[in-house]
């Protein structure tokens, strides 16, 4: 069976279960492999009831001692049993499950597995899983793969069909030369795939999983350095020079640019006047008022005849610039002559605006990467500025190429990354640093706390909403999954989620959701209305991570905090304290472990970017395989470029060598190599996509 054949093609995958995967972006058998699980169950060896820690999945061996009682609340029956080993007893909670009554023999052993908790002298355990003690014997101490999961889809279905796509299909045969693989000391790339979904032990799923990362940095690395030329010091094709309509719009401006922001904006003014095309990424975390920079460059590359275009992530973002960009023509007069342009538009609209951009009616192009596709012929594009990213892809700068056009480019990033990485990731860009924020804004109020807290959690939001403030909740899903969460926090979702939210809040309060999976349409209207405060809560996922800017919004609260990077927590929270009004966050952890807590409280003494990331890593051992992502912005789809960094520079010390020893791959034993980039690489560098 070939890696690219249907996922219909094996036994047992009927219409059915194809839609249900195609939910998970499954079609293939190879994406089917390409999904990696989530991560590891363990099946660790029966404790004492006495001794067993609290807060996480343990199984305990214990005899079923009888029914301690049995009730009916509504439809829900609830059954209490009492069961125990020579250290204790605990009691046992089922929900409609009467029929244990029968299958659980008093006297009899079993294995119960789940979360014991504790009230006073009593421990219990609710839905726990069941097992005999010889069944659970054969699962102890091995590593069970879990998968992202979907309504009707289990975990055991996806296990049974990943074991079937490893053992019927032919896989790529080894592409690294010998050399290549002892000197960074790597598996075989088929040994790694099945290693990866079923390991053996830990050490080898350690050792599958740096094989995969290797792979995804050094094709990513490859094909950059392929496409230095693209790079380097390009001659500016687009000479400017600096007008009055910069300096009059900052003179209009209300408040005067931070030091960090007049700087950057020295070091932009120059590499557009050099003799060099621009290459610059902007660091600067989140709220230090990255925008306005870009607006600034724009305005010179209009005033200076030519057309800049501007590229967001998301379209919510785009949108949202664009009327960013409008305000201030309308309030400053500014030269701009904006035009957006968003995948979700009409294909009548899109050619309207294709018009615009080709005969240069529109000298301001603000939109996602709809930006850069076939289609748009630019009069004289000179500058592309690209927010919330960390690399202009290699692909994109050569598709501009191509034009005929070399624009300056302008990169704009929350994400902090050391220098030492950043060199092995964007070659010789230029960075230019924005290490201060804004002296007016008020700092951020935080907590981190436990979900008993919620009440009073919606009475503060209730309150703020009174006061004609905006708030955010962020929940880790979209709907509710049916993720086997046995022994972890329920995750909370979007859809459920708002429905609660609705009846805890009082009446009258307008409280919508947002999420990846809604049509773009939807998603742009509900972020019109809450942009325009007709909207008191919204309650999103994390797609509202990157660059929102609703200054009235002064309340984020994030459910199941410990889900999330802290990295990630911490540009949630830049989207609040962005106005003059005092803001909260609220991170509510669905575990109260300690090490869990005392991971968040980093959040509560810190509000810088940097710091927090840097915290965050010393936390995480070695051991810590599936790391919470810490920057979306790379498209790895294991890798993680701070956790993995020693992986990342031996990758890059191998791309260095094959292109000093065969730059075009032509010896034998790069030839399967040569095979392998061409078919992956395509797709290393692409967006990320919401
Ligand atoms: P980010 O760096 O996260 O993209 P933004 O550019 O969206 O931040 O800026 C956040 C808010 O701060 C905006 O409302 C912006 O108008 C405001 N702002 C930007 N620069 C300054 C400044 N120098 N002084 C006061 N407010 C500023
Ligand atoms: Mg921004």
């Amino acid at each position: 069976m070939k890696k690219s054949a249907l996922i219909t093609e094996l036994k047992g995958v009927g219409e059915k279960t194809q839609k249900l995967y195609a939910r998970l972006n499954i079609r293939t058998v190879d994406d089917l492999l390409a999904a990696y699980p989530r991560d590891y169950e363990t099946f660790s060896e029966p404790v004492n009831i006495a001794q067993a820690p609290s807060e996480e999945a343990v199984a305990v061996c214990a005899a079923i001692t009888g029914i301690q009682n049995e009730k009916r609340v509504g439809k829900l029956h609830i059954l209490n049993m009492s069961a125990s080993d020579t250290s204790g007893s605990l009691t046992l909670t089922f929900y409609n499950m009467a029929f244990l009554k029968k299958t659980l023999k008093r006297g009899g052993f079993y294995i119960f597995r789940g979360v014991i908790r504790r009230r006073g002298n009593t421990a219990g355990m609710e839905q726990p899983k069941i097992y005999s003690p010889e069944d659970y014997r054969k699962l102890t101490n091995r590593l069970i793969p879990r998968y992202s999961l979907t309504k009707g889809l289990t975990n055991q279905a996806i296990q049974k069909c990943v074991r079937q796509a490893l053992s019927l299909c032919d896989f790529e045969p080894e592409y690294y030369s010998r050399a290549v693989l002892r000197d960074n000391d790597l598996m075989s790339a088929g040994e790694a795939l099945e290693t990866i979904h079923f390991p053996a032990d830990y050490d080898s799923l350690l050792k599958a999983r740096r094989r995969i990362v290797f792979d995804e940095f050094f094709s990513f690395l490859f094909l950059m350095r392929k496409n230095r030329e693209l790079c380097e010091r390009l001659k500016n094709e687009h000479p400017m020079i600096e007008t009055a309509d910069t300096v009059r719009f900052l003179e209009q401006l209300p408040f005067p640019l931070t030091k960090a922001q007049d700087k950057v904006w020295k070091e932009i003014r120059e590499d557009l006047s050099s003799s060099y095309c621009m290459n610059r990424l902007i660091q600067g975390d989140v709220g230090s008022g990255k925008t306005i920079l870009a607006v600034l460059a724009l305005l010179m590359t209009a005033a200076n005849g030519y057309q800049g275009a501007l590229m967001a992530p998301t379209e919510v973002l785009a949108m949202q610039h664009y009327e960013t960009v409008t305000e201030y023509v309308r309030k400053y007069g500014l030269t701009f002559r904006p035009a957006l342009l968003v995948g979700s538009m009409s294909s009548r609209e899109k050619k309207e605006i294709y018009a615009k951009i080709s005969s240069g009616e529109a000298n301001l192009i603000i939109g996602t990467h709809a930006l850069i596709q076939e289609k748009v012929q630019y009069a004289s594009l000179a500058l592309v500025v690209t927010d919330e990213q960390h690399r202009f892809g290699v692909r994109q700068r050569e598709h501009l190429a191509e034009k005929g056009n070399v624009p300056h480019i302008l990169v704009m990033s929350a994400t902090p990354i050391p220098r030492t990485l950043a060199i092995i990731l964007y070659g010789d860009l230029n960075i230019s640093v924005i290490d201060e924020k804004p002296a007016s804004r008020l700092p951020i109020k935080n907590c981190v706390v436990g979900t008993s807290y919620r009440p009073k959690a919606y009475r503060f939001i209730a309150g703020e909403v009174e006061k004609g403030r905006q708030v955010y909740v962020i929940c880790p899903q979209i709907e509710g999954d049916e993720e086997d969460t046995e022994g972890s926090p329920v995750l909370e979702n979007v859809v459920d989620y708002a429905e609660k939210l609705k009846n805890a809040l009082p009446a009258g309060l307008q409280v919508a959701f947002l999420h990846g999976k809604m049509r773009p349409g939807d998603k742009n209207r509900i972020m019109e209305e809450f942009a325009a405060g007709s909207i008191d809560v919204l309650v999103s996922t994390t797609v509202i991570e990157v660059g929102i800017n609703v200054p009235n919004a002064t309340v984020m609260m994030v459910e199941n905090a410990e889900r999330f990077g802290l990295a990630q927590l911490h540009q949630l929270r830049g989207r609040v304290g962005r106005g003059k009004h005092q803001s909260y966050c609220i991170f509510v952890s669905g575990s109260e472990k300690k090490e869990t807590m005392e991971r968040l409280e980093i959040l509560n003494r810190s509000n810088d970017g940097f710091f927090i990331a840097s915290e965050d890593l010393k936390l995480r051992g070695p051991g810590d395989l599936f790391g919470i992502r810490q920057s979306g912005e790379f498209s790895f789809r294991m890798g993680d470029i701070y956790s993995d960094a020693s992986v990342l520079k031996r990758a890059s010390d191998a791309v260095d060598r094959i292109l000093r020893e065969d730059p075009e791959l032509t010896l034998p034993e790069n030839q399967l190599l040569r095979i392998h980039l061409l078919e992956t690489a395509a797709d290393s560098v692409d967006f990320r996509s919401l």
